[in-house]
C-alpha cells in the first residue's frame, strides 16, 4: 500500500485522511496547528462512528481505520516516507507555492504531490517543482467521506501514466474519478460558480426573491439545496474569491461577481460561519430562516 500524507487537517484534510485509512492506506495527516490536529482527530472518530451506527463499517474496520493513521506537525518528518501526498492546506497561493517548494525538496524524487486547492493553477503550482510531471490536481468534495466525486486535474505537464495511477487510486477509495484539464475552475468550480453568481443578480434585479430563487432551483431542477443556500454553506468570500479567478483568468466579462456578492463580503455577511448571509444561521443549520435584510 501506498503511504499517504495529507497536508492541512481542516474541513477538507481531515476527510480526505478518514477516507484513505479507511481503505487501507497508512496516512500521516500534517498541520502547522496542534489544535487543528486535534480537532480533525475527534472529527474523525465522530465520522467513523456515525459511519458504524448506519452499519457501514463494523467496529474493527472502525478500529483498523484509526490503526492506519497518524498526525504530525512536522512536514519533513510527516512527507518524509510518503508515495502520495495530498495537499489540502488554507487556499492561498502563496501558501501552495511555498509548500510545493519544501515537498519537492524533503519527498522521495518518485512521490506524486497532488493539490485539493479549488481554483489554485495546477501548472503553476507544478512549475515551482522539479517533477511538474507528477503534480496533479485531487479535487475531493465537501464532505469528503459522503461525496462521490473526485475531479483529477491534470496540468499542462502532468503524465499519463500519473494520471492514470490517480484515476486508479481514487477507484480504490470507492470514488468517481473524472479527469479534466487546468483552466480556471476545472469543470467544477467553472459550471457552479457562474450559476450560483446568476443566482444572486437574478435576487439583486428584483426577479424574485431569495426563497423563490431556491424554490425554483430545489424543486425545478431537482437540486438538493438552493444556489443562495449553497452560496452560504460554501461561504461568500469563497464564491467570490472563485469567481474573481474565472474573471482574471478566462477574461470574459460573463464571470463579473454581483455587486451584491461584493457588497455582502465587504460587511462581512459571509453565510454559515458568520452568521448571515442569505439566511440567517445563528439558530444553526438545519432550520432555514431568512436573513432580515431579504425578508419582504
Ligand atoms: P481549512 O481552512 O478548513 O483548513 C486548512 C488547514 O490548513 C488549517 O488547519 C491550517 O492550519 C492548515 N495549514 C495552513 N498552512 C499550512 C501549512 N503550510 N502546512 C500545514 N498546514 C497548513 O480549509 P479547507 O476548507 O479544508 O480547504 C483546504 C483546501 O481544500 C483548499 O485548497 C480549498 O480550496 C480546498 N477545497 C475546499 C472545499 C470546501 O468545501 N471547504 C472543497 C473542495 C476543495
Amino acid at each position: 500500500m501506498l503511504n499517504v500524507a495529507v497536508i492541512g487537517s481542516g474541513t477538507m484534510g481531515n476527510g480526505i485522511a478518514h477516507v484513505f485509512a479507511q481503505h487501507g492506506f497508512p496516512v500521516t495527516l500534517i498541520d502547522l496547528n496542534q489544535t487543528a490536529l486535534d480537532k480533525a482527530w475527534t472529527t474523525i472518530g465522530k465520522n467513523l462512528d456515525r459511519q458504524v451506527a448506519k452499519g457501514g463499517l463494523s467496529e474493527d474496520d472502525k478500529a483498523a481505520t484509526l490503526g492506519r493513521l497518524q498526525r504530525s506537525t512536522s512536514l519533513a518528518d510527516g512527507v518524509r516516507d510518503a508515495d502520495l501526498v495530498v495537499e489540502a492546506a488554507t487556499e492561498n497561493v502563496n501558501v501552495k507555492l511555498d509548500l510545493f517548494r519544501q515537498l519537492d525538496e524533503l519527498t522521495k524524487p518518485g512521490c506524486i504531490l497532488a493539490t485539493n486547492t479549488s481554483s489554485i493553477s495546477i501548472t503553476r503550482i507544478a512549475a515551482v517543482t522539479g517533477r511538474p510531471d507528477k503534480v496533479i490536481g485531487m479535487h475531493f468534495m465537501n464532505p469528503v467521506p459522503v461525496m462521490k466525486l473526485v475531479e483529477v486535474i491534470r496540468g499542462y505537464a502532468t503524465s499519463d501514466a500519473v494520471t492514470e495511477q490517480i484515476m486508479d487510486l481514487s477507484r480504490q477509495l470507492q470514488k468517481t474519478p473524472t479527469e479534466v484539464n487546468d483552466y480556471p475552475g476545472f469543470v467544477a468550480n467553472r459550471i457552479l460558480m457562474p450559476m450560483i453568481n446568476e443566482a444572486i443578480i437574478t435576487l439583486h434585479e428584483g426577479v424574485a426573491g431569495v426563497e423563490e430563487i431556491d424554490t425554483v432551483m430545489k424543486l425545478g431542477m431537482a437540486h438538493p439545496m438552493g444556489p443562495l443556500q449553497l452560496a452560504d454553506f460554501i461561504g461568500l468570500d469563497v464564491c467570490l474569491a472563485i469567481l474573481r479567478v474565472l474573471h482574471d483568468g478566462l477574461g470574459n466579462p460573463k464571470y463579473a461577481p454581483c455587486p451584491l456578492l461584493v457588497n455582502m463580503v465587504t460587511a462581512g455577511r459571509l453565510g454559515v460561519k458568520s452568521g448571515e448571509g442569505f439566511y440567517s444561521w445563528t439558530h444553526g443549520t438545519k432550520e432555514l430562516v431568512l436573513a432580515e435584510r431579504f425578508r419582504k
